[in-house]
């Protein structure tokens, strides 16, 4: 297994000192696929404090930049190590206290056994530890569901939805962007405790919400589990032909997908980007484009890359074809682009209260091809007005 160099001389700093230390988790499953981990985690029988004093202020081995370590998550065990300027979150073995929020442990407590640590992880997949001095520890089969493509829950799927309600969420996601099918007794017990999704907040919903949409498989995962998206999003459709479809596409076209109507969204938490443009995609979704002018005229009041989403989502070739047209030659569909502004209509003795209407007269001849945009052409046609 391959293992980048700043984080194995975390793991081999840790080992030196006498702790054991292991990559785990995501880094472990997403390399053993052949995928680039988004980031790499450490589990280490060293305490906080240890961790702390052995990485704070200490040199690479090659001397480039010292480690820093920064205490960011101290009550949950969790130091995240800057080694070679590249965050490793380095966390003592731990084991989680009672649930009782579905959301989280009411305490944690630090144990000595990796075994212990790798039995709170949410899928065997997620629950397996390398060390490259150790090889690899996978005590909950993970290895083998990896390679038959299966999300499973570690111990009673009942429980450990019962704990922590957002594995729900974390198990869809996961068999959308892998690719992967969740095993029967996973895939009831997240069903029959969906409704704990309403304990869970809703910016935590939204981030795995938005990796699941983004999936391969986003949209067989939806239509085998809707009752899952519709706790979450009641007014959302699940259209696997337009979900297929659109793989690939921008999150907020994905989303406009799911809901007809974009009011849905508001329920979770979005950033305001994100629910500015899925509301404008749901309010533009029907207009009529029979035409250049129409794309054009859609342009000048969106903008031409929310156009082009409109356009995936609807599925319509014509108008996307009269879009890249508009784009190559460089159309004027803005006051912007006009050869003249407010300075030449102000030089032309328009009372500085009508040049906006003017501008938007030139602009609408422009787009109609009544008058060429170019400067005297434009200056002409305003003193007519
Ligand atoms: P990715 O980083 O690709 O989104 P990941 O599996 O690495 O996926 P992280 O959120 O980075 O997810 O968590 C790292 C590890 O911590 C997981 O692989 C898993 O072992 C454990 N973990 C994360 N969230 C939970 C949870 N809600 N319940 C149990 N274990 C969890
Ligand atoms: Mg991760």
């Amino acid at each position: 297994m391959e293992i980048p160099a700043y984080a194995a001389r975390v793991v081999g700093r840790l080992e030196k000192a006498g702790y054991e230390a292991w990559c785990v988790g995501g880094c472990v499953r997403d390399t053993l696929m052949g995928r680039v981990p988004n980031d790499w985690d450490v589990t280490t029988s060293a305490l906080p404090e240890q961790t702390l004093a052995l990485f704070d202020g200490v040199f690479c081995a090659d001397g480039e930049k010292p480690f820093k370590a920064v205490p960011t998550g101290i009550a949950h065990g969790t130091v995240t190590v800057l080694s070679c300027g590249q965050p490793v979150e380095v966390t003592t073995y731990r084991v989680d206290g009672e649930y009782t929020d579905c959301r989280r442990p009411d305490s944690v407590s630090f144990t000595s056994s990796l075994t212990e640590d790798l039995v709170r992880r949410d899928f065997t997949i997620n629950a397996m530890a390398y060390s490259p001095t150790a090889g690899l520890r996978d005590p909950y089969g993970g290895a083998d569901d990896l390679a038959a493509g299966i999300i499973r829950c570690v111990g009673d799927p009942v429980k450990r939805f019962s704990e922590d309600a957002l594995r729900i969420l974390r198990a869809l996601r996961f068999a959308s962007v892998l690719g992967f099918t969740i095993d029967d007794a996973t895939a009831d017990a997240l069903l029959a405790l969906r409704g704990l999704l309403d304990k869970i907040s809703r910016e935590r919903v939204s981030a795995e919400l938005a990796k699941l949409l983004c999936g391969r498989d986003a949209a067989a995962v939806l239509s085998r589990f809707t009752p899952v998206l519709t706790q979450i999003l009641p007014g959302a459709v699940v259209d696997v032909p337009l979900l297929t479809r659109l793989h690939g596409e921008p999150l907020t076209t994905l989303l406009a997908a799911l809901s007809a109507d974009g009011s849905d969204l508001l329920r979770l938490r979005f950033d305001s980007r994100t629910c500015s443009r899925v509301a404008l995609l749901a309010r533009e979704r029907n207009r009529p484009l029979s035409c250049k002018l129409d794309v054009k005229c859609l342009c000048r009041d969106i903008g031409h890359d929310a156009a082009r989403e409109l356009m995936r989502l609807r599925g319509d070739r014509k108008a996307e074809s009269w879009l890249l047209e508009i784009l190559a030659d460089g159309d004027c569909v803005s006051i912007a682009q006009l050869a003249v502004g407010g300075r030449e209509m102000l030089s032309l003795g328009i009372p500085s209260n009508k040049i906006g209407n003017v501008l938007d007269a030139l602009l609408n001849a422009v787009m109609e091809g009544r008058v060429p945009n170019e400067k005297s052409a434009l200056e002409e046609f305003a003193a007519t007005l």
